[in-house]
């Protein structure tokens, strides 16, 4: 256990303390660890696979439309790979990345890009995880 000063009143309280114990700052907010929830559109087929697109490590691996959960120590620039590709950062398209924050959801949802039909998938933070798409 460390020692850190609250940002709120200065004094020294624990880096695992949910909130100070002198003034009741919530410092779980500070924590930029924790668990981060990604939904996978059941329309999408196949394995699937989300990387730390830094360090090119599988953070998370399943079947799409299972909800990703994995542990993060920092925000970190993720994205999602799925079927044929699952194996291939080089194919993860674009706004198939984000970078997220411990405590964050999102979904890889379909979303259509224009009026003609086009779809495309795209990962969005949501504030709670649908367990319907
Ligand atoms: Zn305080």
């Amino acid at each position: 256990m460390a020692l850190i000063k609250c940002p709120e009143c200065g004094q020294d309280v624990s880096d695992k303390a949910v909130n100070c114990i002198h003034c009741g700052f919530p410092l779980s907010s500070l924590r930029t660890d924790g668990e981060v929830m990604i939904k996978i559109s059941s329309k999408l087929q196949g394995r699937c696979k989300v990387y730390d697109m830094n360090s090119r490590r599988v953070l998370w691996e399943g079947t799409t439309g299972e909800v990703a959960v994995f542990s993060i120590n920092e925000p970190t620039w993720v994205g999602v790979a799925w079927g044929f590709n699952a194996d291939r950062l080089d194919k993860i398209p674009d706004a198939c990345r984000a970078t997220v924050k411990a405590r964050e959801k999102w979904e890889m949802t379909m979303e259509s890009t224009s009026m003609w039909g086009g779809m495309e998938f795209k990962l969005r933070r949501v504030d709670s995880i649908n367990a319907g798409i």
